[in-house]
């Protein structure tokens, strides 16, 4: 007999199981048990070719009728179309760089196939189906008849190893399992009435009826939020454990003279937070804390009174900014705010006073060197940078806090990599403009704790946002330039947002093909900013800003913009966050489809900053009651920033919601969705909490914390290990 540990080979043979590790990195028994099956082909609800609807989930049984691959136009990669017919109509299934498939999808050949219908060029198509072929010579009816009243598991499959062989493989691993140890605590799985893991396990590959399966599945997908949550919440009491310098707030420091200088008064949100920090400064433990807050709350001022605090204590903050004029900003934004109190060091500066230094990679050799020095020698007690603040010659003399900007854009090897730099560990505080839910915070930040600011400081106006057709009514996008000149003429500036540098270079009208959609010609800046200049906008002094120039000119089209110098900024989505020109008050998005919604969020409140309110159009060439219209509809209609990117999220990918790079936990994260899964994460988090209340290092439930450590031993390389 077998368990989960047993080696497949024992179960299946040697050929067999070196194909599912070759394939999908199955090993043990238990591996094969954890590829889950995407879905069931059921045979009693087959459907008619010429009766499916676009957005149906259906199983066909179909002939392959012909089958050409061609390259992609521009790109890498090739296109399968597969046309089947089951006699009522024809289908097109698309494959992208899976060409070998063609060998199994033979003209001739019958077979099930499971997808969701999507509409391209108003022909019906399934777009990566998964597929089941009935074998040359066997008979149909006899083929179909398996099905009948047996829920098919359909399992992510290769050419060498098809989902059919897949399920006989776990046919015999269910048959020769002893019986499985359950990890869950039984007060916990009693609790749920979930079946036990066993259970869970054959019922969800072998269902009886799709009730079970749900069942199996809904206990599977808890498992994988408790234990997340056991991993992150011991990971947290382990940091909380850590011993570092406490950075108590002194009284007649520079916090104390900056506050007293200060322009406005902080809101109410920013000295609850202040204090929430300030209070982890003085602990002998690192802080690890996540501030959160809609664009425009005043999380700057927040984090550089934190900077302030530590360089009074003795110490120095390094702020990790993820691009060059987000960081040239900074340095900008400190400066003014503290005037002479930025001027250390300097004949005649107060005592108080501290340095400033930034750190590029773009920045020249005695810049550098300069810089490098301050932040050796302590001269510098706040350092700005970009990645090249992690690169191997920059040496801090006593780096005590980590202010991390605009959070996913960083990885946590970079923040690692910053931390190795001071003696002891660090505090850290990571700052997101991106709002996220709260389940989602608990799940990919749920070892930091974590602070919101909810509200803009007072006397800040609303931004009102109109999404311009320009399918229905072109002539409107004549009225957002006018818009521009009446702002440009009440002393204001502007933004023209492009999605792309150049025009037509990248994506090709093949891959809109696949997704099902078409693309028209997508606005670039460097095609808008001259025709407007000597267009639309002649007489105004419009200049243009994208990656791909060199940072010098960025940074000094940045200062001639904050200056009033330039009245149009025609730019693509290096201004998307933090960038902060006070008198911006119109926005003007060109294809404002082609962006996600937390992206347009962010990037509209990039005006109305200052005291005039601030007006964002939305142009697009989408036709309405398109998906891509509802989108631009629902930015229009909130300026909440957390609904906003739950309805972003929503049409993300969960791997792109989780971070790129989570190899590690990913096989561990097979079923949990973050947010179709709320309650059921708020009841793992729940639970975690009781266990580890009961018995902080599990020591009384050895296989739960076998399987807690199995975890982390796999999240170490990856993203979600902050500690
Ligand atoms: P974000 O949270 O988007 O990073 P910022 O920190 O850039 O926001 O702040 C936006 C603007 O509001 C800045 O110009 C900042 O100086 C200003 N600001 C911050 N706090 C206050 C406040 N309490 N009262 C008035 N203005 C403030
Ligand atoms: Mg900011």
């Amino acid at each position: 007999m077998a368990n989960l540990e047993s080696k497949l080979s024992d179960v299946v043979g040697d050929r067999t199981s070196k194909v599912l590790a070759d394939a999908f990195g199955i090993k043990s028994v238990g591996d094969l048990m954890r590829h889950y099956p995407r879905r069931y082909m059921v045979r009693g609800e087959l459907s008619d070719i010429a009766e499916l609807k676009e957005g149906d989930e259906v199983t066909i049984l179909a002939e392959v009728f012909s089958s050409t691959t061609r390259p992609i136009r521009g790109r890498k990669g090739s296109i399968l179309e597969v046309i089947v017919t089951d006699g009522s109509a024809k289908l097109s299934l698309t494959f992208f760089n899976q060409a070998w498939r063609e060998k199994e999808l033979k003209v001739g050949t019958q077979g099930l196939f499971a997808g969701k219908v999507g509409i391209f060029n108003n022909k019906k198509q399934l777009s990566h189906p998964d597929y089941q072929m009935i074998a040359d010579g066997a008979d149909v009816d006899n083929a179909a008849q398996n099905f009948a009243g047996k829920y098919l598991p359909v399992y992510p499959a290769t050419g060498k190893m098809p989902s059919w062989k897949i399920s006989q493989c776990v046919d015999m691993a269910i048959a020769s399992l002893d019986e499985i140890k359950d990890y869950l605590p039984e007060e916990v799985r009693s609790a749920h009435d979930y079946p036990t893991l066993q259970a869970a396990l054959v019922q969800l590959h072998t269902p009886a009826d799709l009730d079970h399966a749900d069942a199996a599945r809904e206990r599977l997908t808890f498992d994988e939020a408790f234990l997340l949550q056991l991993m992150l919440l011991m990971r947290r009491n382990e940091l909380k454990k850590l011993n570092t310098i406490s950075r108590k707030v002194i009284a007649g420091g520079l916090l104390e003279a900056f506050d007293a200088t200060l322009p406005f008064e902080l809101t109410g949100g920013q000295r609850e937070v202040t204090k929430e920090i300030e209070e982890d400064l003085a602990q002998a433990h690192p802080m690890h804390r996540l501030l959160q807050g809609e664009v425009g709350s005043g999380k700057t001022v927040v984090a550089l009174r934190a900077m302030l605090a530590v360089v009074d204590s003795g110490g120095q903050a390094a702020l990790l900014a993820p691009t060059e004029v987000l960081a040239a900003q900074h340095v900008r934004t400190f400066e003014k705010l503290l005037g002479p109190l930025a001027h250390g060091g300097k004949l005649g500066s107060s005592d108080r006073a501290t340095q400033l230094t930034l750190i590029t990679g773009s920045q020249s050799a005695p810049a550098r060197k300069e810089a490098l020095a301050l932040a050796a020698t302590g001269g510098a007690g706040i350092i700005i940078g970009t990645h090249a603040l992690l690169g191997e010659k920059v040496e801090f003399a006593d780096l005590g806090l980590i202010v991390v900007d605009e959070q996913h854009r960083f990885g946590v090897e970079q923040r690692d990599a910053l931390k190795v730099k001071a003696q002891k560990p660090p505090h850290l505080l990571v700052m997101t403009a991106t709002p996220i839910p709260r389940t989602v915070a608990m799940t990919v930040f749920g070892d930091l704790d974590v602070s919101t600011l909810r509200e803009l400081p007072l006397g800040r106006q609303p931004i009102t946002t109109h999404v311009i057709s320009v399918l229905e009514k072109p002539a409107f996008l004549e009225r957002a330039w006018a818009r521009i000149r009446e702002e440009v003429a009440a002393g204001h500036q502007a933004y023209v947002v492009a999605p792309r540098i150049e025009a037509g270079n990248d994506e090709s009208a093949d891959i809109d093909f696949l997704f099902g959609q078409e693309s028209p010609d997508i606005a670039s800046v460097t095609e808008l900013a001259p025709r407007l200049a000597s267009g639309a906008l002649a007489g105004l002094r419009v200049a243009d800003l994208h990656g791909r120039q060199s940072s010098e000119l960025k940074d000094s089209t940045m200062r001639a913009f904050a200056a009033g110098e330039i009245d149009v900024l025609v730019s693509t989505t290096v201004i998307e966050v933090g960038v902060d020109v006070a008198n911006a008050t119109v926005m003007v998005i060109m294809d404002a489809d082609r962006f996600g919604v937390s992206q347009l969020h962010q990037l509209r409140g990039r005006v109305g900053r200052g005291t005039s309110p601030g007006l964002c159009l939305l142009v697009t060439s989408a036709a309405v009651e398109t998906p891509a219209r509802a989108r631009l509809d629902a930015v229009a209609a909130t300026l909440d920033g957390f609904e906003l990117s739950r309805i972003d999220l929503e049409q993300r990918r969960e791997g792109d919601v989780l971070g790129a790079k989570q190899s590690g936990t990913q096989s561990h994260l097979r079923l949990l969705r973050v947010l179709r899964d709320e309650a059921l994460i708020e009841n793992a988090r729940a639970d975690a909490e009781g266990v580890l209340a009961a018995s902080p290092d599990l020591t009384s439930y050895p296989s739960l914390s076998a399987e807690v450590a199995l975890l982390a031993k796999d999240a170490a390389i990856d993203y979600l290990d902050k500690g």
